[in-house]
């Protein structure tokens, strides 16, 4: 494990009978990285995400986060990550600011009210604190968990399809809400995408998964130039279909 590393997975297996939904991964991350965990659906980053939060169980393999055993010591470094997932959501009949404030406190905010401000302002979400989370546009629901995964300004951010379901002008607003926050707190984002762009603005390091295995790794600009291609769209695309580096498509 390299000195900086604060994700570091060996060998990460999960299988469902005969299902290899992840199938023998290894990565580290480094501290104040951006990684992306690419794949086509069902290649297996939502199961990987859930294993490094200690929600999912591995079949084999091995986890540390910040230094410590994933499921084994989970409680130990939860409070220090948090992450947002479309897969996940909010009691539908709590306000908005009844569901961050149960969360603050979950997470042990100190400054609940200050820190709500805060997120509502910079998420542009205060305008629907009062209105029950189950009345919100998917979009608004996106910006909310969104908000609830910076509410304890995790060490560690893992962000399921962070800005599925927002229009353009709402995703690259939140992308720059990351970049920022990555910028003044130093924290390390693991992120599933399937927006290229976002991956080329974002990540300095890309994890593509085929069927549950690594397939490449590298930074945007190192896949492009090695797939001969002109943006990570089409480098998806080769590798989703199987095509090596190298090959050239008609
Ligand atoms: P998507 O982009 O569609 O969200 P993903 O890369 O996040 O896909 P996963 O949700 O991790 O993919 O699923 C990986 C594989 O594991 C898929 O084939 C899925 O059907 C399978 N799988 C996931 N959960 C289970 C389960 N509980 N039982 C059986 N198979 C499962």
């Amino acid at each position: 494990m390299t000195e900086s590393a604060v994700i570091l997975v060996q060998d990460l297996s999960k299988h469902y009978g005969s299902v290899r939904a992840v199938d023998g991964i290894s990565f580290t991350v480094a501290r104040g990285a951006t990684c992306a965990l690419l794949g086509g659906n069902g290649a297996g980053k939502t199961t990987t995400i859930a294993m490094l939060l200690g929600l999912l169980l591995p079949t084999s393999g091995q986890i540390d986060i910040l230094g410590e055993e994933v499921p084994r010591h989970r409680q130990r470094v939860l409070p220090r990550m948090n992450f947002s997932s479309p897969y996940v959501d909010l009691p539908q009949r709590l306000t908005v600011a009844e569901n961050l404030t149960v969360y603050a406190r979950l997470y042990g905010v100190r400054r609940v009210a200050e820190r709500l401000a805060v997120l509502g302002r910079d998420l542009d979400i205060a305008a629907f604190f009062q209105r029950p989370y189950g009345s919100l546009s998917a979009g608004q629901k996106t910006r909310v968990a969104l908000a609830k995964a910076l509410l304890n300004e995790p060490e560690i951010l893992l962000l399921d399809e962070p800005t599925a379901s927002l229009d353009p002008d709402t995703a690259d607003r939140m992308r720059s809400i990351l970049t920022d926050y990555q910028r003044q707190s130093g924290a390390t984002l693991l992120l599933a995408s399937h927006n290229m762009s976002e991956v080329e603005r974002l990540c300095d390091q890309v994890i593509m998964l085929r069927a549950g295995q690594i397939v490449a790794t590298g930074t945007p600009r190192e896949l492009i130039h090695r797939y001969g291609r002109k943006d990570m769209e089409e480098v998806f695309l080769d590798i989703a279909r199987g095509i090596q580096s190298g090959e050239v498509l008609e």
